[in-house]
């Protein structure tokens, strides 16, 4: 059986366990020494959905797979421990390549301490591969999630957005003319992105008060922030972080582009003020500078505002009242 060969040879390129895992990948199940508190999410990507494959090699596609499920455990502050993936191969898809996927998602695995304790492998129409994290606190008040936020809080974002959008163009090829170092930069933010992990416990332990990571794009995934935490979010146009390049591949207002476009994974979050210094340079140290970009009130809604003072309408996932 095809699939059974498949799965000893991902088995044997799979790194030694990590220490907590007492049964890694190969019996009926993984056993794993829990920490007091788990965080588990899922994540799931498509072909044609989420990535094509001539704009990711296989290797960048596991690691992609990889990387967008972690990022959701850096958007909690939880310390990553084991991962599981689903892969659906399409049966056109050579066993090199399908391994080529696994070696992506284990490099990465290594890189972040992460332990890829089991999985499993199935034939299907198109490639899909589903990953599910689990992080680990030792108390749930180390945690942060969605709903904290609160009026009179600061609104932060680490790094730069908009490069992984801008990536994109350039893969299409639709931002010729860039420089070749620059165009490398933009696609490979695209192709390979990486989970914010260590800015992400930075900023909890500093005492952020609520927290997401940027996988839509800030106009959409600020307005779910306010949702959740039942206040009024204030952005800054001007105070956004735009990627270097973004503009030249872009042309347009950056600015706005780089709030919709979505795929940097990032870290929005909110904090009170007195403790904004202490963050940010938590996160700086993290590897991931930190920005102010707006303000947390009472009411709902999340309010972009332009260079003129006004609100800046019809932006993807911009909400109101
Ligand atoms: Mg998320």
């Amino acid at each position: 059986v095809p699939e059974l060969e498949l799965i000893d040879a991902v088995r044997r390129l799979l790194a030694p366990a990590g220490d907590r895992v007492l049964v890694g990948s190969g019996d009926d199940a993984a056993v794993v020494h829990a920490r007091p508190v788990a965080v588990t999410s899922v994540d799931t990507v498509a072909e044609g959905v989420h990535f094509t494959r001539d704009t990711h090699a296989p290797g960048e596609i596991g690691h992609k797979a990889l990387a967008t499920a972690l990022s959701d455990l850096a958007a909690m502050g939880a310390e990553p421990g084991e991962a599981y993936a689903s892969l659906a191969l399409p049966p056109a898809m050579p066993q090199e390549e399908a391994l080529e996927v696994v070696r992506g998602m284990a490099r990465l695995a290594g890189e972040e301490g992460v332990t890829l304790a089991g999985g499993d492998v199935v034939g299907a129409e198109s490639l899909v591969i589903s990953v599910t994290v689990n992080g680990w606190a030792e108390q749930a008040g180390d945690l942060v999630t969605r709903a904290g936020a609160r009026a009179g809080d600061v609104v932060g974002v680490t790094g730069a957005l908009g490069a992984s959008g801008a990536g994109l163009a350039v893969l299409r090829g639709e931002a010729r003319g860039l420089d070749p170092a620059v165009a490398g930069r933009l696609s490979g933010a695209h192709r390979c992105p990486r989970a914010r992990l260590a800015a992400g416990r930075a900023l909890a332990r500093a005492g952020a008060s609520a927290m997401i990571d940027l996988s839509d794009g800030l106009a959409t995934d600020a307005a779910h922030l306010a949702r959740a935490s039942e206040v009024a979010i204030t952005v800054r146009m001007d105070d956004v972080p735009v990627a270097d390049g973004v503009a030249e591949a872009v042309g347009g207002d950056a600015a706005v582009f780089a709030v919709t476009a979505g795929e940097d994974y990032e870290l929005l979050f909110c904090i009170a003020p007195e403790k904004w210094e202490d963050a940010a340079r938590a996160a700086a140290e993290a590897g991931s500078p930190a920005s102010r970009l707006g303000v947390v009130d009472h009411g709902s809604g999340l309010t972009l505002l332009g260079r003129d003072g006004l609100p800046v309408e019809g932006l993807g996932g911009y909400e109101h009242g």
